[in-house]
């Protein structure tokens, strides 16, 4: 695979295409971690072969290289995760000019967010944020996304798997970040790390994503070969999926992958998945097992997911389209969290039926405050579908 050095990525903004015709902005974020190049790869190249059909381009497109530094070593990262650091405690702290030149991450995280808010000031809507990935285990390509129904919505038009509420399991994300903000924003994880196939995967699912966003036409580009591309490689797996179970590693923990999983692979009740300090995990249902880990860096150690039946997305599709969210508050153990009523507290002891699934269909995302409250957030509440409203 080409090394991300040969392509001398040195900048934040690695390209950029401004169209002659008026249209939607659209920001792809490659190397978020550092030994993932392939996304900066791709983007690199198809931003260079669409600089001929300015001309015929609607709106603008942003190509944003992730962690520098990382990058250039060929590292995930140096001493944090950059894709664990968008917590609104160190967003405050950029806005407040506070500085920690120390930490090579927040600084790289600073700056990003930096030209995102430059962007987002001097350019026109509606905006579309496409974070790129790979991953340490052999996989198909597949869609990452918080579960709003804009996004929902959205990601259905590509061939490949779509995973829903990731941001339940991982705090600080760069999406979880842009989705507040109330844009359609979801990752892309092109295959597994050094496979050359991740390359090809991330410039179709670029391409797509310019054609799903209206910023070029169907017939300017090889759309049939690039949807067929991934269509071919994520066959009897496209559908939406719901992570039930991660695995999290602790500090001190030996943690040892059992070699050979591939993401997505079905495993069965009683699975020998892992080793924890020479003990065996093993699998408690039949389900699928998701981003088994295969490198030395990160703590998510694996993750479990299960198909989302087609019913239970239309049911939740009417409750939200419904606000059905509404009248939970006249419930016992249940009131809004402020006057922005898209957070609720629930008293565990009172309210029984509020389970994660029960959660999940309403559009919230739950956080346990301790062993009797959960303090759950509203998706929906902050989508800016009227902005994107009548464009997909
Ligand atoms: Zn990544």
């Amino acid at each position: 695979m080409t090394k991300v050095s040969d392509t001398a990525i040195y900048n934040r903004i690695i390209g950029r295409i401004k169209g002659k015709i008026e249209g939607p902005t659209l920001l792809f974020i490659g190397g978020m971690h550092g030994n993932e190049p392939a996304g900066i790869i791709a983007l690199d190249k198809v931003l260079k072969d669409l600089k001929c059909k300015k001309d015929i381009f609607k709106g603008n497109v942003y190509a944003i290289a992730g962690n520098l530094p990382a990058l250039q070593k060929g590292i995930r990262y140096q001493e944090n995760d950059l894709n664990r650091l968008w917590i609104q405690e160190n967003l405050n702290h950029i806005k407040d000019g506070v500085n920690d030149s120390s930490n090579p991450e927040f600084n790289e995280l600073k700056d990003i967010y930096r030209t995102i808010e430059n962007i987002l000031e001097e350019e026109k809507g509606p905006f579309y944020f496409f974070d790129l990935h790979t991953t340490s285990s052999q996989t198909v390509p597949f869609i990452t996304v918080n579960d709003s129904l804009l996004n929902r919505k959205f990601t259905s038009k590509y061939p490949v798997p779509i995973i829903l509420g990731i941001e339940e399991f991982l705090e600080g994300a760069l999406l979880s970040y842009t989705n507040e903000l109330g844009y359609i924003a979801f990752g892309f994880e092109g295959g597994q790390h050094e496979n050359p196939n991740a390359v090809d995967n991330h410039i179709a699912f670029i391409y797509l994503s310019l054609v799903f966003c209206g910023s070029i036409s169907k017939n300017e580009i090889d759309f049939d070969g690039y949807f067929n591309h991934l269509s071919d490689n994520t066959r009897g797996l496209q559908s939406f999926y719901e992570i039930f179970k991660k695995y999290e590693i602790k500090p001190d923990e030996d943690f040892i992958m059992n070699p050979g999983f591939t993401n997505f692979q079905i495993i069965s009740n009683g699975k020998h998945l892992a080793n924890s300090n020479g003990k065996p995990i093993l699998a408690h249902q039949n389900c699928r097992v998701f981003m088994p880990l295969y490198q030395a860096k990160g703590n998510d150690g694996f993750f479990l997911i299960r198909r989302i039946p087609k019913i239970f997305l239309n049911i939740s599709k009417v409750l939200r389209t419904i606000h059905f969210d509404r009248i939970l508050p006249l419930l016992p153990g249940v009131s809004w969290a402020s006057n922005k009523k898209d957070e609720l507290i629930v008293n565990l002891k009172i309210a029984r039926f509020f389970t994660k699934k029960f959660l999940h269909l309403l559009g919230y995302r739950s956080r346990r405050i301790d062993k009797n409250y959960l303090r759950v957030k509203n998706r929906e509440a902050a989508s800016r579908d009227s902005e994107y409203e009548n464009l997909f």
